[in-house]
């Protein structure tokens, strides 16, 4: 599909309905820790808090809270990767890196140990009407991502570049969904520059009607968005966030 053809595109954006959700702190007990590859480290929780835990968007997010070397507490942001209330069980994938205090947490973490969580607050749930979707992203979008792959129906077409260190960081995901799936190489030092992801997506054709999402380090992000939009692609149809900052704790960013 051609610049020209996406331009054209005159079908609304689909619709996001916004669900808030009451939201309590749950305190919950590690029961395993997996890595499910050697930078993704993968948790399971339990508690019967988790009875009545709703998270109705793959894209959701729940607050972690940490002690913090100051007496206080930390808190960041995950995605509640799987969940199931009957089981009452929740599993959150931590990508690894050089540590803040939540992958410091998530590093030491032993079965058994307690962990403290807030939210979701609330989900933001694109139409069902959308049947094709386009997933970018770095380490910290896999868990959203790999969580749309498998809720999403057959008959949905999802196309996936994401940016990992090397082979050994590809994830497989079972899904009933037609996938394709783009994996970018590059260093977690260059875990900043968007060239790698760019260069991908540029392959890629982008039919009309396909909803875009993003996350990544922040200027990541704006450098790919800047490009789909520059593409063609409606704004209404991109949702683009900087899921981490470089340099900065703590911090994320919306576009738009
Ligand atoms: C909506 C949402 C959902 C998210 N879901 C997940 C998820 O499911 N799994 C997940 O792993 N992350 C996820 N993240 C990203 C996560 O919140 C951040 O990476 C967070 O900064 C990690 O906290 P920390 O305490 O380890 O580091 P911080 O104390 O926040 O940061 C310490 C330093 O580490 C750097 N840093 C932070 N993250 C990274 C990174 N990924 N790679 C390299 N350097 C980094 C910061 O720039 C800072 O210099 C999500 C973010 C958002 C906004």
């Amino acid at each position: 599909m051609d610049n020209n053809q996406l331009k054209e595109q005159t079908s609304p954006a689909p619709v996001i309905e916004r669900i808030r959700h009451d939201t309590r702190r749950r305190t919950l007990m590690v029961e395993s820790v997996i890595d499910i590859t050697p930078g993704m480290r993968r948790i399971e929780l339990t508690g019967g808090d988790l009875a009545d835990f709703t998270s109705l968007a793959p894209d959701d997010h729940i607050k972690i809270f940490v002690p913090a070397t100051d007496g206080g507490e930390e808190r960041r942001d995950y995605t509640p990767r799987r969940y199931d209330n009957a089981e009452r069980r929740l599993t959150i994938d931590f990508a690894l890196h050089e540590a803040g205090p939540v992958t410091q947490w998530a590093i030491d973490a032993r079965p058994g140990d307690r962990l403290e969580i807030g939210g979701p607050r609330g989900s933001a749930v694109v139409s069902k009407t959308v049947k094709r979707w386009l997933l970018i992203g770095d380490e910290t979008a896999l868990p959203a991502i790999g969580r749309r792959i498998e809720e999403s129906s057959a008959g949905t077409v999802i196309t996936t570049i994401a940016a990992v260190t090397g082979p050994l960081e590809e994830q497989v995901f079972t899904t009933s969904v037609e996938l394709h799936i783009h994996w970018a190489h590059r260093p977690l030092s260059q875990a900043t520059d968007a060239a790698a992801l760019l260069k991908l997506l540029s392959t890629v054709d982008i039919q009309p009607e396909t909803f875009i999402w993003v996350a990544a380090e922040a200027s990541v992000t704006r450098d790919l968005r800047a490009y789909l939009l520059e593409r063609g692609c409606p704004l209404g149809w991109i949702k683009a966030s900087g899921y981490w900052v470089f340099g900065k704790a703590d911090t994320t960013e919306k576009f738009g």
